[in-house]
């Protein structure tokens, strides 16, 4: 079976983390400064706050940013269900707008008609790990003087015309071993701001800048030493499983782009995308529907996944929230997409196993 995502470690990472056990120091500690520095470097940032996941990257982004109770945030239905939870921690609410059907990120264009005197922040997604129209996105929030928080979970490394994502706005990052580099679990917030750099740093550590002194409602967010040390290995290794992942996702499309009906990814020119799923629509001209190719592929050894199969203003939990919105781009990409094996152990044999097995479903 070819997994649709799997963890690559080596030697380095293991005895980081042994290190770190021999330390005794097990918890937030010199080994958390230590990929912050090197993460904010590589990002382009002044900082960068290390956090236990993702969804605490934005849920502390949010919040240092002054989001809360009676605010809105827009941002876009077709992501994983924790961009939309980590808005409604705060107790702000979050705004959706459709997405471009080409890019599956949220549409430009379509942000404007969407902003209120209650808005406060823009909160893109760069999908699949390609980056948003960032020039327009940060127009957009110029103009109108609102916040951007970029969801750059599955998107290290990528970049818009040159520049990284996560360094536009405040960026949010995490490591699930699934993403394009892991430190099992783990997160990141990156910004050139000082004053939210240090609004981080309290809100993950019980509200506190000297011990046991208390100015702000806090919590328990932090990173451990341990899993530092897995990230800072991992991050001199981006660059190669990036490289990987694109050109893993070439050799899919160029043997993809023919077959009617399938549609294979589409890039931005003026972005560097990284990959972190490599993601078809299956159209009704394929002939075969979504889900019977999936059933078919994983048959053949190929495992799929459907990124996601639910908008979120579609879940049920959003439907009780009141959410009724019709947002049908989003939806008919829920109902079309296939994300294939492309993570960096995925092998030129392996793409070429993927390739067959499309040719034999194709002519059955
Ligand atoms: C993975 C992911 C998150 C959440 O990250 P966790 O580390 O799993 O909490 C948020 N947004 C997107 C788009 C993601 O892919």
């Amino acid at each position: 079976m070819i997994p649709i995502a799997k963890p690559v470690l080596g030697n380095e990472e293991i005895e980081a983390v042994v290190e770190v056990l021999h330390s005794g120091r097990l918890a937030q500690g010199r080994k958390v400064e230590e990929f912050e520095e090197a993460f904010a470097s590589y990002i382009g940032t002044r900082y960068a706050v290390a956090v236990n996941s993702g969804t605490a990257a934005l849920h502390l982004a949010l919040l240092a940013h002054g989001i809360g109770e009676g605010d809105e945030v827009i941002t876009t239905p077709f992501s994983f269900i924790a961009t939309g939870n980590a808005i409604l921690f705060t107790g702000a609410k979050p705004v959706f707008v459709d997405i471009d059907e080409k890019t599956f990120n949220l549409d430009p264009d379509r942000l404007e008609e969407k902003i209120t005197p209650r808005t406060k922040a823009i909160l893109p997604v760069h999908l699949y790990g390609q980056p948003c129209v960032m020039d327009k996105i940060m127009d957009i929030a110029a103009k109108h003087n609102l916040a951007v928080i970029e969801d750059a979970c599955q998107a290290h490394g990528a970049k818009y015309k040159g520049q990284k994502v996560g360094s536009f706005g405040t960026g949010c990052f995490s490591f699930y071993p699934t993403k394009n580099m892991i430190t099992g679990e783990g997160g990141m917030v990156t910004t050139n701001n000082k004053e939210i750099a240090e609004k981080l740093k309290m809100l993950r550590n019980h509200g506190q800048k000297v011990r046991y002194f208390h100015e702000m409602l806090g919590y328990n967010l932090r990173m451990t030493d341990l899993a530092a040390a897995i990230g800072l290995c991992q991050l001199k290794k981006l660059e190669d499983f990036n490289a990987k992942r694109r050109s893993n996702a070439q050799d899919l499309t160029e043997g993809l782009q023919d077959l009617k009906g399938i549609i294979t990814p589409y890039i931005l020119s003026e972005v560097k995308h990284v990959f972190h799923q490599y993601t078809i629509r299956v159209s009704e001209k394929f002939g075969i529907s979504r889900d019977t190719l999936r059933e078919e592929l994983i048959r053949l050894g190929i495992n799929t996944e459907i990124y996601y199969p639910l908008p979120i203003h579609c879940q049920p939990f959003y439907r009780q929230l009141g959410y009724k919105e019709h947002l049908p781009r989003a939806e008919k990409a829920s109902r079309e997409v296939l994300s294939l094996p492309v993570h960096p152990a995925v092998s030129g044999t392996d793409i070429q196993d993927i390739l067959d097995a499309f040719g034999k479903i194709i002519s059955k």
